[in-house]
């Protein structure tokens, strides 16, 4: 026969040690309901847990022995809960027990709440921990869990046995608008345990956000996988005619031991689903390491520009021109160079990104606005300029203010007009060409003259040096040299052509890309009398072009 101790004792400890417990610290609430069971158990009442679902929870205290107990006598608390339920707790006197003093009822009364108070928050922090790795609408893991698991994964060594999915469901917004969004979340739901049935524990389901999921399988299980995305079925009700046909579109990467982190996984899925969601045939994109580092180098650049003109991170070079009649400098081509962690980055890997998104035109505003700044410092301080020539893109055509932008710009900082030279490529969109033709002419107007840079290297067309009015011809260098003997030839003969024809024109002629006294040689014989090459310099830092530029002029 058990000690009893005197309940109501107990009681009065047991509910203030509950009273007491934390909040928020699920350990201290479970150590608090266990030892108040185990106090319980001194006065021969057992704490029982009969029963628990989402809306109530039923506790009962009854004498250790349940053959004493005495249901018809039963005391019953009960306490409605936050979402509409209510909680009912039970207390069984022993058969033919003595009454309880109304003290002792009263005290049992405030144990009870401490009791359900405790449980209460302890299903809270069971929810919260719930939660944190589940989402609300499907059960199934989320995204802090994919995550998670692909670290853990990465650190055993095991995720080079699992390849990462990235799943977008094709026409949801549809579905939601034919049947409901009700069915629909239990669409998603149905078919997320469909793509989850058949793996094991390790792998994983998670959803994203939307009707987007990441899912992580071992390698013999893509195939089921991807099968089900080309075509399921799912039911969400019981009518035959409940049901719909999904499929889905997916991001594939097939992960290998060098993987770095959840990071990577995320991001590379993530692109590559959106790569295959921006194609019209394309259900299924693979993730290729090569094309995402391109496009990885792509971001960087596009997001670190803003940044890099602010911080003069980008240099302006400058490559001088020089006169093969008597080798003084005549000029010089300002050229950009970006220094990221202490390197320079040439040109061609940048230029390009910043032409598709039009920021080249920043870029092309800002060198001229530095060597504007350059030509004033050098007239302030008794050197005489040489004329700069600045590349702007063709993406600057659009742009009706241009000619006036360049203007302010050279007024600004007080540079002669003659000083500046624009250098434009050529162009084969008759739009463009005609902006090409108003924008050279308007800048003539006010006394700064262009050059066809590059000419002979795209599709360049003789009617673009007869309408458009450039001063100055810019030989591409692949007329130089070229490997193969038998295009060569045919390259000089033209070569000899475009100058002969320029000359005539009354337009200047500069040769780019000259390298060799060979070069220098060919291009006195065929009257081309300005270069530009490695043979003389290459494009040099502001500091050293000016050492030259002042010693020429000694
Ligand atoms: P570009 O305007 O035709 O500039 C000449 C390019 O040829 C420069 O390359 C220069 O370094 C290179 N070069 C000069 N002499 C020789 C030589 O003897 N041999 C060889 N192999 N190459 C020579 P860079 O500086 O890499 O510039 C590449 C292109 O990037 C430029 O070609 C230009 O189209 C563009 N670019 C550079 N800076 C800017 C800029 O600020 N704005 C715009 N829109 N484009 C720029
Ligand atoms: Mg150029
Ligand atoms: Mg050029």
């Amino acid at each position: 026969m058990m000690m009893t101790k005197n309940i109501e004792d107990v009681v009065i400890q047991c509910g203030q040690l509950l009273m007491q417990s934390s909040a928020v610290d699920s350990k201290e609430n479970k150590e608090a309901v266990q030892i108040a069971a185990e106090s319980l158990k001194f006065c021969g009442l057992e704490m029982k847990r009969l029963d628990a679902d989402q809306q109530t929870v039923i506790q009962s205290i009854c004498f250790l022995d349940s053959e004493e107990a005495d249901p018809s006598n039963a005391m019953e608390f009960r306490y409605s809960e936050d979402h509409g339920g209510s909680a009912v707790y039970r207390v069984y006197p022993k058969v033919g027990q003595e009454k309880w003093s109304e003290r002792t009822v009263k005290w049992l009364g405030i144990f009870m709440m401490q009791l359900h108070e405790a449980n209460s928050r302890q299903n809270l922090v069971e929810d919260a921990q719930y939660y944190r790795y589940h989402d609300p609408l499907t059960k199934h893991t989320n995204l802090l869990y994919y995550s998670e698991r692909c670290d853990l994964y990465i650190k055993n060594g095991t995720i080079c046995d699992y390849t990462a999915i990235a799943v977008d469901l094709d026409d949801f917004t549809q579905l939601n608008l034919r049947i409901g969004s009700d069915n629909c979340d239990l669409v998603l739901t149905r078919f997320l345990d469909w793509l989850k049935d058949g793996l094991t524990d390790n792998e994983i389901v998670s959803r994203i956000s939307g009707d987007r999921s990441a899912l992580l399988v071992l390698k013999e299980h893509e195939d089921m996988i991807l099968e089900k995305l080309k075509h399921s079925e799912i039911r969400y009700g019981e009518n035959p005619n409940e049901k719909v046909n999904l499929s889905a579109e997916a991001g594939i990467y097939h992960l290998s031991e060098d993987v770095e982190s959840h990071h990577n996984i995320i991001q590379a899925i993530s692109s590559t689903l959106n790569t295959a969601k921006g194609s019209m045939h394309l259900q299924f994109a693979y993730y290729d390491r090569a094309s995402a580092e391109e496009l990885e180098r792509k971001k960087f650049y596009e997001s670190a520009f803003e940044q890099a003109l602010i911080n003069e991170d980008i240099h302006v070079f400058f490559q001088p021109k020089v006169s093969l009649k008597d080798y003084e400098l005549i000029g010089a081509e300002a050229l950009s160079r970006w220094i990221v962690d202490g390197k320079m980055v040439p040109p061609d890997s940048f230029i390009p990104i910043l032409e598709e998104t039009n920021r080249i035109c920043e870029l092309d505003f800002y060198v001229l606005e530095h060597v504007c700044q350059c030509i004033q410092s050098w007239i302030r301080h008794g050197v005489k300029p040489v004329k700069v020539s600045v590349n702007f893109s063709r993406r600057h055509l659009s742009d009706k203010n241009l000619v006036s932008e360049v203007i302010r710009i050279l007024d600004k900082y007080e540079v002669p007009h003659e000083y500046i030279e624009m250098e434009l490529t050529e162009t084969t969109i008759d739009a463009d060409f005609e902006a090409l033709k108003r924008v050279v002419h308007d800048l003539r107007g006010c006394g700064i003259e262009s050059s066809v840079d590059d000419f002979g290297m795209g599709y360049s067309s003789l009617s673009l040096i007869r309408d458009v009015p450039f001063k100055v011809l810019k030989i591409d260098k692949s007329f130089l040299g070229d490997k193969n003997a038998e295009s060569e030839e045919r390259q000089r003969s033209m070569m000899k052509h475009v100058i002969s024809m320029a000359n005539d024109m009354g337009m200047e002629c500069i040769a780019e890309g000259v390298e060799s006294m060979e070069h220098v040689q060919l291009l006195k014989e065929n009257k081309c009398y300005m270069a530009q090459g490695f043979l003389f310099n290459k494009p040099i830092p502001q500091e050293e072009f000016e050492d030259i530029l002042s010693q020429q002029l000694k």
